[in-house]
């Protein structure tokens, strides 16, 4: 008998806001593919930044999730009650001879960085040990310059030579804090993730992440790469670049946007609708292949 792998995703907000159009956008995309293959949707909270985040917006997510409709499936996760987990992961490495203390400052990083297409390449300036006069700040993970690639199913083959197109990357901050990078792959893990459906803002870390799972000795997940919602002038739209909450909007309205803007054709009725049937059709006529695999200005469809 063939062993059924059932279908998990997830969506993954960092509380550094309220939500907004561009993060619904993440949030909808992984919960109807998830929801259109019968799988489960769970939802982890990155709160692993305190001095980014905003005081309350972890709950304030989670409120406008349910008040949207988007119910997810088991518990959610924290990031910030997990850093013994991560440790654990970051002495797995260690053992392995895999991390080393780099001690140069960000000026000393910028100094001697050379701008990569992915921005600053780390030159590996520590690689053999810490000069004399450096103190250990951040923990690096070694990189190699065999090329590490993944098949995303909107974007199709990517490709990236790590040592020399991004350097050895940062596993744990100079601030002590642990990075992105390794909190994703050790929590995709433990949330026995299957795909991730998220920003392709996020697409150029996947092979870094791929590197770690292979060093963890942990699954790949499949990745797809969901367009941005930009600003007319191409920026990823942000608190910072005027982005407006969608807490106090209309679930119904904003969704309706969203859908337009993955290009799903939603009936002009469904802003009427109530929003388990507007739920309802969305997962029936969800097509992955219909979303538009460029990045895309969100006042188009906030009409
Ligand atoms: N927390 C990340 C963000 O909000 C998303 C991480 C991910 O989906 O891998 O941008």
């Amino acid at each position: 008998m063939s062993q059924h792998i059932e279908y998990r995703g997830r969506f993954a907000p960092s509380p550094t806001g309220a939500l907004h159009f561009g993060s619904m956008v993440a949030a909808v995309g992984s919960y109807l593919q998830a929801r259109q293959q019968g799988g489960r949707w769970l939802v982890r909270m990155e709160d692993l930044d305190p001095p980014r985040e905003t005081p309350g917006a972890a709950a304030a997510i989670l409120r406008a999730l349910e008040r949207f409709g988007l119910h997810w499936d088991e518990h959610v996760l924290y990031q910030s009650q997990r850093s013994e987990v991560y440790r654990t992961a970051l002495q797995g490495l260690s053992a392995q001879g895999r991390v080393y203390a780099c001690g140069c400052s960000r000026r000393e990083i910028a100094a001697n960085a050379i701008a990569g297409r992915y921005g600053p390449i780390y030159q590996g300036m520590c690689r053999d040990g810490l000069a004399k006069d450096k103190q250990p700040r951040a923990l690096r993970v070694l990189t190699h310059d065999t090329p590490i690639s993944f098949d995303d199913a909107l974007l199709g083959h990517f490709e990236q030579r790590i040592e020399s197109e991004i350097g050895d990357f940062v596993v744990r901050r100079a601030d002590r804090l642990f990075a992105y990078q390794l909190a994703v792959v050790v929590d995709d893990a433990e949330q026995h993730i299957t795909e991730v459906v998220r920003g392709a803002d996020l697409l150029d870390n996947t092979p870094r992440q791929i590197h770690l799972q292979r060093l963890l000795g942990v699954p790949t997940p499949r990745y797809a790469h969901l367009p941005v919602a930009v600003t007319v002038d191409g920026q990823k739209l942000s608190k910072q670049t005027g982005a407006a909450s969608i807490h106090e909007q209309r679930p119904q309205t904003v969704l309706v946007q969203v859908l337009r803007f993955l290009n799903q054709q939603p009936p002009r009725e469904l802003v009427d609708a109530q929003l388990d049937e507007l739920w309802h059709w969305a997962i029936t006529h969800w097509r992955l292949e219909q979303v538009p695999r460029k990045n895309q200005p969100a006042s188009l469809f906030q009409t």
